[in-house]
C-alpha cells in the first residue's frame, strides 16, 4: 500500500467537503472526512458513538483519543486501497496536539502529510451559508437550498431519497462555537504547516468551480490526478 496525503483545511462554512466530493468525484481521490466518520460512529449508536453525538450537536471537538480511534479505523482499511492513490484528509488536524498524532496515525501506515491546502476566508461571510446549508446523511454530499427542500427531497450526488438534513451543528448557536473554536485551536495548525513548507493558500470565497481548479493545480504539483 502507498499513498499521497492532503490536508484540507478552512473555516466552518469555506467549501471543504463541496470540494473533496469534487475531487472524489471528479478524480478519484479518496476522501476521508473525520466529521463524516464522527458523524456515521454517532448514526451507529456505538458505545463511542453515543459518547460524541452530544459534543458534536454543540459544535464541540470530541476528544483527540476519540477522534483517532475512529481515524485509524479509516487509514487501516486503506491497506485493500489500491496502491498509488491520493488520500484527502477533510476535518483533520483540528489542533496543534493533533497534527503529530496524525504523523503518527499516518507513520503506521507508511505514510506523511505531503500537501497542506487551506481554503481562507473572512468568517464574516461565511456566517450566511449555514441558514442555506443541507446534508446527505449517505453520501456526505453538501447542498445550498434557498427553501427548505421538499419532503422527501433526493441528493443530487448519490440518487438516495429523503437523506437531506440540516445538520444539528449548523444552528446559530454551535456555529458561532465552532468559528471560535476554529480561530482559537485550528488557526495555529495552518502556521504549522506554514513552518514545515507544506502550507499553500486558496481564497475560499471564488466561485465553486474557480476553486475547485486552484486546488486541482496545486495538487498536481505533488500527485497526478486522474482525468487532468
Ligand atoms: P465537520 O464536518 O468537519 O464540520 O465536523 C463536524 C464535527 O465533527 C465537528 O464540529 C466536531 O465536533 C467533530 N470533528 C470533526 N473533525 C474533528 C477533529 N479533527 N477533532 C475533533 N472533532 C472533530
Amino acid at each position: 500500500m502507498s499513498f499521497s496525503v492532503v490536508v484540507l483545511m478552512g473555516p466552518p462554512g469555506v467549501g471543504k467537503g463541496t470540494q473533496a466530493s469534487l475531487l472524489a468525484d471528479r478524480h478519484g481521490v479518496i476522501h476521508i472526512s473525520t466529521g463524516g466518520l464522527l458523524r456515521s460512529e454517532s448514526a451507529s449508536k456505538s458505545e463511542l458513538g453515543i459518547e460524541i453525538e452530544a459534543i458534536m450537536g454543540r459544535g464541540d471537538l470530541v476528544s483527540d483519543a476519540h477522534l483517532f480511534r475512529c481515524l485509524e479505523r479509516a487509514l487501516g482499511g486503506l491497506s485493500e486501497a489500491p496502491s498509488n492513490r491520493l488520500v484527502l484528509l477533510d476535518g483533520v488536524p483540528r489542533n496543534l496536539a493533533q497534527v503529530s498524532m496524525l504523523d503518527e496515525a499516518l507513520a503506521l501506515v507508511g505514510a506523511k502529510v505531503d500537501l497542506a491546502l487551506s481554503l481562507e476566508a473572512p468568517v464574516e461571510k461565511l456566517v450566511s451559508r449555514f441558514e442555506k446549508r443541507w446534508g446527505c446523511t449517505n453520501c456526505g454530499g453538501v447542498f445550498a437550498f434557498e427553501l427548505a427542500p421538499a419532503g422527501g427531497a433526493t441528493c443530487a450526488r448519490c440518487g438516495m431519497a429523503g437523506t437531506l438534513v440540516r445538520r444539528a451543528d449548523d444552528a446559530p448557536d454551535a456555529v458561532r462555537y465552532r468559528f471560535g473554536i476554529f480561530e482559537s485551536a485550528t488557526a495555529p495548525v495552518v502556521s504549522a504547516y506554514l513552518e514545515r513548507g507544506l502550507l499553500e493558500r486558496l481564497d475560499g470565497l471564488a466561485e465553486r468551480e474557480e476553486v475547485h481548479a486552484e486546488l486541482v493545480a496545486k495538487i498536481m504539483k505533488i500527485f497526478p490526478l486522474a482525468g487532468c
